[in-house]
């Protein structure tokens, strides 16, 4: 099977990203890219194009078939095999990849209300990628498969227990991202993979996960991608009694979730940008508030974390920011001796991969690849 590829889709409301991996036992990547901003002006790139291309305003469908375009007509690459699909939501059912036929996507349809902003547009692409390549198998990766290993207490909230059986739960998601940083512990960090990680997903969308014996023991993120730390747009952890006094205000549930997950986090507390370059960037009071909290948060999820599994053994920073900001690395890591956690400045300025550890336990920087997890996925169910 070494002339069959592999393409991974990871569809957002307003982007679309790809690759694609030659050979199902190999998995070498040819090619990947992404078309943002659609619905508006979206824009196309690719590894293997000079240059953005402007394609208008295209919908999702219109996008997917640019891609295909160009990977038909520019790399003359043949019709792929399988298409792996991230999913934000699995469900307490699918706790692993799973190929998609028409009694899945109905299951999985039931559960767009738990992620009203994301699943549908994953859903969506499974539909249009089974017409664009009917002879290829639609398999299905969750964000949330990861997380199914917590203890029941991390796994549910103190509210009345029927509602945990119809499904109001602590998910977690980034599983995607946290099964790649499992899979190549082993090689980065070969004495402690095994032992209590704690890895830093620091991107548009931030979480952390403490990982114990290459499994997820607990996460930040809860029910919806919004709990836990802050992110570029949205609150992370708030008190329900904002909500409430919301509602009582008068305000509607589109409301707070256009605040919740659009208007808060670091651009909400800057009034500035939700981008940590701007921040850094800027001289004004609220960007560098919207900093220090941003880390605060994050030392305050690392001890929540550490004492999950009674101590941390290596620590581990990925994503946009927890891979390119020297700065936010260091603010994190302020004060975090008593966890034997210290940073060396130095190595820090220096690398955006590898160890970065002054004494005590290891802490490293490990690129974010969730595409590789999902087209492994994509080569064991097709091979
Ligand atoms: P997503 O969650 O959308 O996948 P990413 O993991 O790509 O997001 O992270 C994007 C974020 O990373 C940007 O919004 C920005 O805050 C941060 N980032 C990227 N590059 C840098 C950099 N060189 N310095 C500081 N922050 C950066």
């Amino acid at each position: 099977m070494h002339n069959t590829t592999i393409l991974t889709l990871n569809a957002g409301s307003s982007s679309l990203k790809f690759s694609v991996y030659r050979d199902v036992t190999r998995l070498n990547k040819i090619v990947s890219g992404q078309i943002e901003n659609i619905g508006q002006q979206a824009i196309f790139s690719s590894t293997q194009l000079a240059g953005k291309r402007s394609l208008g305003e295209v919908t999702i469908a219109q996008g997917l078939l640019a891609i295909c375009q160009h990977l038909q007509n520019d790399l003359r690459l043949e019709q792929p095999i399988g298409v792996g699909h991230r999913v934000v939501h699995g469900g307490s059912q699918f706790v692993e990849p799973c190929k998609i036929g028409a009694r899945e996507l109905n299951q999985l349809e039931k559960l767009n209300p738990l992620a009203p902003l994301h699943q549908p547009h994953n859903l969506n692409m499974l539909k249009l990628a089974k017409k664009q390549y009917p002879h290829a198998q639609q398999v299905a990766c969750f964000d949330t498969a990861f997380h199914h290993s917590h203890a029941w207490v991390n796994d549910t909230f103190a509210i009345p227990r029927h509602y945990y059986e119809q499904g109001i739960r602590r998910y977690g998601f980034h599983g995607l991202a946290y099964q790649h940083i499992a899979d190549v512990l082993p090689q980065v960090l070969p004495e402690h993979a095994h032992k209590r990680v704690i890895v830093a997903h620091l991107g548009n969308g931030a979480s952390m996960c403490a990982i114990e014996g290459g499994k997820s023991a607990g996460s930040t993120m809860g029910f919806s991608a919004i709990d836990g730390l802050p992110m570029g747009t949205r609150s992370g952890q708030l008190d329900p009694g904002v909500i409430l006094h919301w509602l009582n205000q008068g305000m509607n549930a589109a409301d707070i979730e256009d605040i919740l997950y659009k208007r808060s986090g670091l651009k909400g507390l800057s009034m500035i940008s939700s981008d940590v370059r701007d921040l850094i960037n800027s001289k004004a009071e609220s960007a560098v508030q919207a900093l220090d909290y941003f880390a605060s948060r994050a030392k305050r999820e690392i001890g929540g974390l550490a004492s999950i599994m009674g101590g941390v053994d290596a620590f581990v920073f990925s994503g946009g920011i927890g891979e390119n900001s020297a700065q936010m690395r260091q603010k994190i890591m302020h004060n975090m001796a008593f966890l034997n956690l210290s940073i060396d400045v130095n190595k820090n300025n220096h690398t955006n991969s590898g160890r970065i550890d002054a004494s005590g336990i290891p802490i490293c920087i490990i690129p974010a690849d969730e595409e590789i997890v999902i087209a492994k996925a994509v080569a064991q169910l097709v091979a």
